[in-house]
């Protein structure tokens, strides 16, 4: 059997692979620390429960409007607007099944053929596989260590635009580094997009992970709000991973259009489902509180005893739940050169489960540093504890 070429320009997410390997790890009987997982192992607040399974014995079990019921994009324009300092109105909504669907309609969207997409890289991988897959051109963007996180590399963004470049993909509050623009670098990148007409998808699924300060959003400084796609997921504040479901927001043409892409791609979200997503927003918040606070334990605690691992040196997100060491130094002492070598060594040896820059998009040559990313959204603070020390143990 022949399949399309277009296939050759599809990537995927390779740390699923690193699920696949812990999973068989612990299957022979080792005990696994998973620091892999981008996923939450808490439970979804059982008001959005209980008002999802209400509505489905209601009878909200079919078809819906695809572009997601009424209520639910009320809802969302206010309360997303709200958040950011943004007028929405319901047009400027349309429901989607996840966060993820938002990153390949907006490309679908606004690129053609041969269009040059910026996006960062590290990151998440599935831009790249999306802008590849529909034809354009992926031109990366990378970060590097400032004094207090990851900062852009602005000069760098400029210096890769061309009279092809058409959007950028920009993810504040960034998976996988923790990255956060300071007002003055949104402006930046605020002010690039401007200057060349650029569209832009701002990812912001970890706006509300944030554990001290405030969250902002490019789609708020002026003359954004028109060129700007939001992208909106229940997935990380809620504990909602496996529901799916999140919204694209945006000028009402480009909504529009992602209203169309729906209708053939999956004709609509699920209906039940946007009634546990209004309770989510609008009901009772000490759930999501309480994954926040239950997050935040996690990060310091894991942030404490990296500090003691020789060889590793990590910032301090203020959102997001991923930690983004830098482990050159470690790697250079244990004669580690390969990052899989290396990944796969740790877990034999300690059981501890982590990606590294590997998963996150491809490589330059010029990169000098070498990176790992914890997640400890799916680990408890027990479990942080032990894996921490084996790992400890092995570095020294
Ligand atoms: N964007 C980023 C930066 C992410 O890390 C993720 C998921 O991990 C998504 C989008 C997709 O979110 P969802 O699971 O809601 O599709």
């Amino acid at each position: 059997m022949k399949f399309a070429q277009r296939l050759a320009q599809l990537g995927t997410e390779t740390a699923f692979a690193v699920s696949a390997e812990a999973t068989a790890y612990a299957k022979e009987g080792h005990q696994v620390f998973p620091f892999h997982l981008g996923d939450i192992n808490l439970k979804t607040p059982q008001n959005i429960i209980d008002a999802a399974f209400s509505a489905a014995n209601k009878g909200k079990t079919g078809y819906c409007p695809n572009s997601g019921i009424p209520e639910l994009r009320a809802c969302l324009a206010e309360e997303i607007g709200l958040a950011r300092g943004v007028n929405y109105d319901a047009e400027n909504v349309v429901v989607q099944p996840g966060g993820k669907p938002s990153i390949g309609k907006f490309i679908l969207s606004a690129i053609n053929p041969g269009d040059e997409v910026l996006y960062p890289n590290p990151g998440y991988p599935i831009y790249e596989s999306q802008i590849e897959f529909h034809g354009g051109k992926a031109v990366p963007y990378s970060y590097k260590e400032g004094p207090l996180n990851f900062e852009l590399d602005l000069p760098a963004i400029e210096k890769s635009i061309t009279s092809k470049t058409r959007a950028i993909v920009y993810n504040d509050l960034q998976n996988p580094t923790g990255a956060e623009s300071t007002l003055e670098e949104m402006q930046r990148v605020a002010d690039i997009a401007i200057k060349h007409d650029l569209i832009v998808l701002s990812d912001e699924a970890y706006f509300d992970i944030r554990y001290e300060g405030r969250s902002q959003s490019i789609a708020s400084l002026p003359g954004m709000k028109q060129r700007t796609l939001i992208l909106y997921t229940f997935s990380k504040k809620y504990a909602m991973t496996g529901w799916r479901l999140g919204a694209s927001i945006g000028p009402k043409k480009l909504i529009d259009i992602i209203a169309k892409l729906n209708v053939n791609d999956e004709s609509c979200s699920n209906h039940f489902i946007q009634f546990g997503a209004i309770e989510a927003l609008t009901g009772c918040q000490s759930g999501p509180k309480e994954i926040l606070t239950t997050l935040k334990t996690r990060r310091d605690k894991t942030i404490e005893l990296l500090e003691h691992i020789p060889g590793v040196r990590c910032y301090r997100p203020n959102a997001t739940f991923y930690l983004y060491p830098n482990v050159t130094k470690l790697m250079f002492e244990k004669g580690f050169t390969d990052y899989e070598d290396f990944r796969k060594t740790v877990l034999k040896n300690t059981g501890v489960a982590f990606c590294t820059r590997a998963h996150f998009g491809r490589q330059d040559s010029s990169e000098r540093e070498y990176y790992i990313r914890l997640a400890y959204s799916g680990i408890d603070v027990n479990a942080i504890e032990q894996g921490m020390e084996k790992f400890k143990r092995w570095a020294e």
